[in-house]
Parts: structure tokens; sequence; C-alpha cells
């Protein structure tokens, strides 16, 4: 694997570049965060309504399930209106694929271990992806693996994943077809992250990543943060999934934090609170909760410090955009590292907001 430095600290893993849409996957563009909608695609409105929350919500790339023809014949209307990029995603059957390349979806996805006489068909999907634009992913998951590999391997082995991803590559390789992208899901963060290192070693497609079944909000959150964390701080990995047994525009918000806690993309909120201890002379926790949804859409990227007294207070207020340092029933404001004023407590969120009101923050005096 080849790592270019992108500025300092910065490595990110060398590769091809594709274009789904409008959006590029891989080289040098930005990481993009994507999702899947959870409605029957067949029911164009209702799917149509949900890529617009998850288009609100920063999601740039959005992929559909398409098991039936019903599903197929919408394709059409919803690549047409959708305003990020639509990816068919497709299991069983191969006629499908070509189906979502006439109605003008931006990529599509196709899982290897599912769909069957798909290898007879690689040479005609090629020839339509390649005279449509249209990229495809290599989406290898580790609960549909090919059962050839899982009687070579046992089970989903990081190297059961990657040969099987691999081997669909060389498929279209065969055919002058390289406008690829691959993912390799498995649902143990270290099974994983060994499979996408290895993968990230032995081609140069961007790579799609994603924990899958990562489980509900919580458990998924922390599981695809550690999986993509290692990863991403390694320089791999060029588009993210985050896959959440929970509303998929909950699978945006964390996809993108997780970007913005590594630097990857600028921050918009961030809140730097304390975790309060006995010294707390204020609830934080309320605090912090109330501070959070004040400042939640402002329209500019600030960091806000909310701190529980004077031990660490100051320190962290005074080096944040703005900050509160609490004590006695009273909070210190701080903007651009001055105290500002001194107010009671419930009168703390309302003078915060007031003073991110007030400034022009585009000006850096
Ligand atoms: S800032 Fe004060 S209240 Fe908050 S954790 Fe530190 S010492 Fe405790």
């Amino acid at each position: 694997m080849t790592l270019v430095q992108l500025g300092p600290p910065r490595l990110r893993r060398k590769c091809r570049q594709v274009m789904v849409g409008t959006v590029p996957v891989g080289g040098d563009a930005p990481i993009s965060v994507q999702s899947m909608t959870t409605t029957l695609t067949s029911d164009v409105d209702a799917t149509l309504r949900q890529i617009a929350e998850l288009t609100a919500a920063g999601c740039q790339i959005v992929r559909v399930a398409v098991p039936s023809q019903d599903d197929a014949d919408a394709l059409p209307r919803i690549a047409r209106s959708s305003k990020i990029p639509v990816i068919a995603d497709i299991h069983f059957q191969p006629r499908y694929v070509f189906a979502a390349i006439d109605a003008g979806c931006a990529a599509v996805r196709v899982n290897p271990g599912n769909i069957r006489q798909f290898d007879d068909k690689v040479k005609e999907i090629a020839d339509a992806a390649r005279n449509a634009g249209v990229p495809i992913r290599i989406g290898v998951n580790a609960g549909s693996l090919d059962k050839r590999l899982l009687v070579k391997y046992g089970r989903a082995t990081p190297e059961a994943l990657v040969e099987s991803a691999l081997w669909e590559c060389s498929l279209f390789e065969e055919h002058g077809f390289r406008d690829i992208k691959i993912s390799v899901k498995h649902h143990d963060p270290v099974v994983m992250i060994a499979a996408y290192r290895q993968l990230a070693d032995r081609c140069d497609y961007p790579l799609h990543l994603g924990v899958t079944e990562a489980g509900p909000r919580f458990q998924g959150t922390v599981k695809s943060a550690v999986a993509f964390g290692v990863l991403l701080a390694g320089g791999i990995g060029d588009t993210i999934r985050v896959s959440l047994s929970a509303p998929p525009v909950e699978e945006v918000k964390v996809g993108a934090q997780i970007l913005e806690s590594l630097g990857l993309r600028p921050r918009q909120l961030e809140i730097v609170s304390c975790p309060s201890c006995g010294r707390a002379q204020v609830d934080v926790y309320k605090l912090a909760e109330e501070v959070t949804a004040a400042f939640d859409g402002f329209p500019v990227p600030l960091r806000v410090a909310v701190m529980g007294c004077v031990v660490n207070g100051p320190g962290e207020a005074r080096e944040a955009d703005l900050g509160v340092s609490s004590g006695n029933g009273k909070g210190q404001i701080f903007v651009r590292g001055e105290v500002v004023r001194t107010v009671p407590e419930s009168q703390i969120v309302a003078t915060l907001i007031e003073e991110a009101m007030n400034r022009d923050w585009t000006d850096p005096s």
C-alpha cells in the first residue's frame, strides 16, 4: 500500500478515483458519508421523502434496495428526483443491474456471494456500466460470503472476504473494467479492520468502509467509530456507511461526527464539556444538553466549552470560541479567550447564544 501525504500530519492510501454521480470517491476526494433508505423502494414518494431527510442531514450518497421488479421499476423516478447520487443495491438478480443502469442510478452495488449466474454476466454488466459511466461496488458481506470460500476458510475470515472481493474484481478486470469500489464488511470490527488492511495492500480501488450489522444505536456507533477510526487514521477508507438499527438519519450524523473527530471534514458544532465531578457547582449534564440543543444548526462552526467549576473551566473556556465556567450559581462567559460577562446560572444558555449572534465569526480579529 502506498501512502501519500495530504498535508502534515495526514496520510492517505493512494488509490483510483471513481465518480458516483457528482461525488468523487477515492483519490484525493474528501471522504463521503452515505446511508441507505429503509422504505420500500417501490414506494417512490416515501423513499424520496427519506432521501430528502438524509440529504438535509448531510448524506452525500444514498443506496436503495432493489429486491423486486417493482423496486427496479421505481428507480428512474427516484434517480431523477433525488438531489444526491443514488446507488442501486442488487442481490440475487443480475437483470436488475441493467435496470438500475438504464434508470440513471449513479452506481450499482452487487454482492458476489448472493448474485447467482452473475459470473456469466460480467462482460454484459461491464459494457453497460462503462457505456453509462456507472461504477460498480463489489460489496462482500460476512453474512453472505460465497459458499466456496466458506468451505475453503471455514468461516468469514479477513482472507476469505478479501479473496471474494478480489476474485470478483478480476472478473471485471478481464473485460477492462476498473471503475470499481470495494467493501468487505463484517460485524466484528477486529475482523473488519484486518480485512480492509489486507485489501488496501492488495489493490488500488477506493474502499467503502462499513461494519455490517453493527447493532443498535449505542453499540453500532462505538463499533463503527472504533473500526473507522483505526482505518481512517491509517489512511484507509474513501467513503463510509455507519450501519445502525436506528433511523438512517442517525447513521449520517454518526458518520459525519466520526469524520469531524478525525479532522477529515471541517467541524461543525463542537461542545467541549467536562464530565462533572464532586467539585461541580452546576448540573453540567443538563447545561451541556441545553447548550447543544441551543446551538444545533448554528450556521457557523463553533467550539463551545461548558465547564462545571474553576479547576479546568477557565482554561478550556478560554481555548474555545465561546465558553462558560460555572461556580457559585453564576457563569463566567468567555468569548475568544476573554471574560465578557458574568451572569446568573439561569441566563447562561441565552447569554451564550446572544454572544454568538453578536459576533462576526468570519472576522478572525
Ligand atoms: S471542570 Fe470542575 S466540575 Fe468539571 S470535571 Fe473538571 S474539576 Fe470536575
